[in-house]
């Protein structure tokens, strides 16, 4: 069976590999789930399985469900899939690690209790990263006084039920479903404070704590294939947690005990303040865009909710046929979820050649005559430049403003994902086209297109 589990493990490591290059993701991501097919095949064939028919349906109901997500769920929504993913991954660690517990009562108390309360802390976090993303609840921290008192408190008497359960309860029994308890309230207050921009390391972070929860189920249930993948996803949810941390230029520690976007409430420079909002229309942009030599095309979440990846491709297919040089813009936060915008513009077939990351671009804005910003909001607010009170302060962003002429498209004047408002929407050298951004770059293309 271990050489079936190292096949396996060959497998993720060589799908990972994989997955860090658009253009080998998808035989990446083919190659990863195969090394788990032929681990849950190695597990199940072993002489340790209790009832094959109870996990054939459980397999069977898995599939289906994991089938209808994948059909079914739109590509904006694709975060909100992955946290519930994770949440469920870390209840079914915890839950594995309960059963064997009640089971053997020779198991490993420590190991149990490391699982169980990993796992229970993924799965009340990451539902509520869910309903944060969702809307269910308010994506802004959620905040009270002594919260982080409260908070290490309740850490402080779960470290010591797992390492001395006898000072705090009567018996391990008791001492196990208080360490349940107070992970699960642990996971809900380590993710409520956490609110304005900084979701994409939460999430991360909670993937990552997925794995950790799935590596010592592995210990404890002495199985090698949970314990290297579990390792692996702890490993690389680590290494991501900290490309997000980069990309909001904030520390870790920051960002789980900052609060950070609990000032939100209280505004930032551009709230409730005039601004001077053009408003143009799609014949007024196009002659601009007509004019200009250098664009750079800069998409965000707004861009997945239109589903405008394709007409943006061919909009900058036209430019570029007028002889204009087009580029694109990719902030590592864009969207709502790590990689988004690569993964929508790779979806129309837009050359990776074309996408330039955040370091790249940046100095190119210059001497660039339109930046078309298309449903971003956010990463191109020059707020987090000069704004100590703005809940993005620090984030780096794309400087979009130091091009000749911008061009915002979004539908309204609402706020981004932070729920701050932009100040460059006032710029002078901003103009606004409103209006869904499919419609809009239709209507755009025609106008190029007649000029
Ligand atoms: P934002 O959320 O800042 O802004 C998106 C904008 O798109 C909104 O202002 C909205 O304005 C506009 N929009 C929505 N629908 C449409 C549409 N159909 N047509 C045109 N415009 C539309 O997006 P950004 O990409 O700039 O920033 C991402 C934000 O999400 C950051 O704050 C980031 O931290 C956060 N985040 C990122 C994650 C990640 O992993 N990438 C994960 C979780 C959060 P309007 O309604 O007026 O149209």
């Amino acid at each position: 069976m271990n050489l079936f589990y190292l096949i396996s493990a060959v497998c993720f490591i060589l799908g990972l590999k994989r997955l860090s290059h658009p253009r080998t993701a998808r035989s990446g991501n083919f190659l990863a789930a195969l090394g788990m097919l032929i681990a849950i095949a190695a597990t199940l064939a072993s002489s340790n399985v209790l009832d094959t028919n109870l996990i054939l349906i459980g397999v069977g109901v898995g599939s289906l469900i994991g089938f209808l997500f994948a059909t079914r769920v739109q590509m904006t929504e694709m975060p909100q899939m992955v946290a519930i993913f994770n949440g469920l991954g870390g209840a079914a660690s915890a839950l594995i690690a309960s059963a064997e517990f009640l089971s053997n009562p020779n198991s490993p108390y420590i190991i149990v209790c490391l699982s169980v309360f990993i796992g229970s802390l993924t799965f009340t976090g990451s539902f509520i990263a869910f309903g944060k993303l969702q809307g269910i609840i308010s994506g802004r921290a959620i905040t009270f006084k002594g919260q982080q008192l409260f908070n290490a408190l309740i850490a402080l008497a779960s470290l010591v039920l797992i390492l001395t359960p006898n000072l705090l309860a009567s018996d391990l029994m008791t001492a196990f479903t208080v360490i349940i308890i107070l992970a699960l309230i642990l996971g809900i207050g380590l993710t409520i404070p956490i609110g304005g921009a900084d979701m994409p390391v939460v999430i991360s972070l909670l993937n990552s704590y997925s794995g950790v929860a799935a590596a010592a189920t592995g210990f404890l249930i002495d199985n090698q294939a949970l314990i290297i993948s579990g390792s692996l996803v702890g490993a690389s949810g680590l290494i991501l947690t900290n490309i997000m941390c980069k990309g909001m230029n904030r520390s870790l520690a920051n960002v789980i005990f900052g609060a950070v976007g609990a000032e939100s409430s209280s505004g930032s420079s551009a709230e409730g303040k005039e601004m001077n909002i053009k408003s143009y229309s799609t014949t007024e942009a196009a002659m601009i865009l007509d004019a200009a030599e250098k664009i750079i095309i800069v998409p965000g979440y707004g861009l997945a909710v239109a589903q405008a990846q394709h007409i943006t491709r061919e909009v900058a297919d036209t430019l570029e046929s007028k002889g204009k040089k087009v580029y694109y813009a990719i902030h590592p936060v864009a969207g709502r979820m790590p990689g988004h915008m690569n993964v929508l513009l790779a979806e129309a077939n837009v050359s990776y050649d074309l996408l330039k990351d955040l370091d790249e671009i940046n100095p190119e804005f210059e001497d660039c005559d339109v930046a078309l910003i298309l449903g971003a909001n956010d990463v191109v607010n020059p707020a987090a430049r000069h704004d100590q009170s703005s809940p993005i302060y620090g984030m780096p962003i794309l400087n979009v403003d130091k091009s000749k002429t911008v061009i915002i498209n979004k539908r309204s004047m609402n706020p981004g994902f932070a729920g701050v408002q932009n100040e460059l929407f006032g710029y002078d050298n901003s103009i606004m086209v409103f209006g869904d951004a499919k419609d809009m770059l239709n209507s755009l293309l025609k106008e190029i297109k007649e000029l």
